[in-house]
Parts: structure tokens; C-alpha cells; sequence
């Protein structure tokens, strides 16, 4: 395997699988299965979960709602999913453990870096909820935080579409694929398939992201063998 401990990015919205609000069941087992594929290899797992299937703060605050607390609604519906993707992994037989930036004592372990690595060492997998528990961030930057955080040797997100292109692929027929790209380039382009502080805080402490279509069936395992079937960017 080409990497030892890798951080997950997985989005809200890709756990609605074909319904237009929540979390499908049959998609959030899917995953499971496909997380249990790279934990067969011992390969230790970090995951950040985003709510955007149940409420983003932005869209809270364009309908009137003050930011902040649509912010912090936000990093409450990741900590749902996050539950809801523990249930699946563990009902897939894989140990894990749910941290939450924000403290919620009755269903997950407050947020303790030297905790989650020892989880991650004895081969738990190990769900970030809450995001980075401050509003205006995403959980995209949550993601690299967390991974710079536990010394992931990647950041891997696993998305709807096969890696970044010079254009929207859903919308432009031409749009070409990148195999890999600096993260110089994909700010200055503004190819914005994560946001720019979490691409910056990447490039800062040298930490790669992998974009990858994560609902292709055995795409995880191949990323975590060293195939480059999604866009890597690097320094
Ligand atoms: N959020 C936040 N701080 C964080 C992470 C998330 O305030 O550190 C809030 C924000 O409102 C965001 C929502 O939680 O819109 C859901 O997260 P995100 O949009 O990143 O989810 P995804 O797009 O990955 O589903």
C-alpha cells in the first residue's frame, strides 16, 4: 500500500445518494464496504464528514438566518452523518470511534488529537464531527486540519466526479482532466473544488490531496495502492 494513515473527505451531500435531502442508507453501506476494503489492509483511516445534505450555513444566512448560527447548525448536521456513518462501518465489522469539535458527551468523544492517534494506531477508524467547530470554515478545511493534525500522509476526497478539470466536466463537454496539478495553479485558475483555505493550509504543511470519484466501486483501494486514477495536487 502506498500509504500508511490517510484522512477522508467525504461530503454531506454524497450520502443523500439518489434522494434530493438526508442520508440514503444504501449508499452510506456502500461506503462502508469500500472503507472496509482498505482497513482489510490495515491502512489507518481518518474520516471528516460534511452536513451539506441536511444545512449549510450559507444557505441559512441567504434566507435571513444570522450566519453564525446557521454555521454552527451546519457543523451539527456533520455530526449526524457522522453517526450515521459509524453505525455503517461498524455494522460492516470495523471498530471506530466519533470525535466531535464541539462536545456532545453522550454520543462522541470531545476532540483530542493524541486520542484520535492512538485510535487510528490500534486500528479504529476514527470520524471527525463538528468540522473545525468554528463557523465561517468548511469541512473541507476541516479535513486538512484534522489530517495535518494526525500526520495523514494524504488527504484523500472522495467526490461525484473522476478528479479537477480546467472547467466544470457536468457542464462543459470540453472541460480536460488533470493528473495531477500544484496547489499554486489550482488557486490561481480558481478551480474551487475545495475551498481556498483549505488548499492553502495543504500547501503550507505539504500535506497532498487526492481528488477521486469515490462512487466507482474499488476507486478507494486503487488511490490507497498508488494508482493515479483521480487529480493529485502537490507543492
Ligand atoms: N461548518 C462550519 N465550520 C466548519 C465546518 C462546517 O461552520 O469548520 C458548517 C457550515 O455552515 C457548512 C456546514 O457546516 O456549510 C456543512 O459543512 P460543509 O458545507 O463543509 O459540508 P459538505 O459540503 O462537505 O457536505
Amino acid at each position: 500500500m502506498k500509504y500508511k494513515r490517510i484522512l477522508l473527505k467525504l461530503s454531506g451531500e454524497a450520502l443523500m445518494g439518489e434522494r434530493a435531502y438526508g442520508i440514503d442508507p444504501k449508499r452510506l453501506a456502500e461506503y462502508a464496504q469500500e472503507i472496509k476494503k482498505i482497513h482489510d489492509k490495515n491502512i489507518e483511516i481518518a474520516i471528516v464528514i460534511g452536513g451539506g445534505n441536511i444545512f449549510r450555513g450559507v444557505a441559512g444566512a441567504s434566507n435571513g438566518m444570522d450566519r453564525v448560527q446557521g454555521d454552527y447548525m451546519g457543523m451539527l448536521a456533520t455530526v449526524i452523518n457522522g453517526m450515521a456513518l459509524q453505525g455503517a462501518l461498524e455494522e460492516a465489522g470495523m471498530p471506530t470511534r466519533l470525535q466531535t469539535a464541539l462536545k456532545i458527551e453522550a454520543i462522541a468523544e470531545p476532540y483530542i488529537k493524541r486520542k484520535a492517534t492512538r485510535h487510528l494506531e490500534k486500528g479504529r477508524v476514527v470520524i471527525f464531527g463538528a468540522g473545525t467547530g468554528n463557523p465561517y470554515f468548511t469541512t473541507d478545511t476541516a479535513a486538512v486540519l484534522r489530517g495535518v493534525e494526525v500526520s495523514a500522509d494524504v488527504i484523500l476526497k472522495g467526490t461525484r466526479v473522476d478528479g479537477i478539470y480546467n472547467a466544470d466536466p457536468e457542464k462543459d463537454a470540453n472541460a480536460v482532466k488533470y493528473d495531477t496539478i500544484t496547489f499554486g495553479d489550482v488557486i490561481a485558475k480558481g478551480l474551487n473544488v475545495m475551498d481556498s483555505t483549505a488548499f492553502t493550509l495543504s500547501q503550507e504543511n505539504k500535506l497532498p490531496i487526492i481528488v477521486f470519484d469515490m462512487n466507482i466501486e474499488g476507486n478507494l483501494l486503487k488511490i490507497c495502492e498508488g494508482l493515479n486514477i483521480g487529480t493529485t495536487v502537490t507543492v
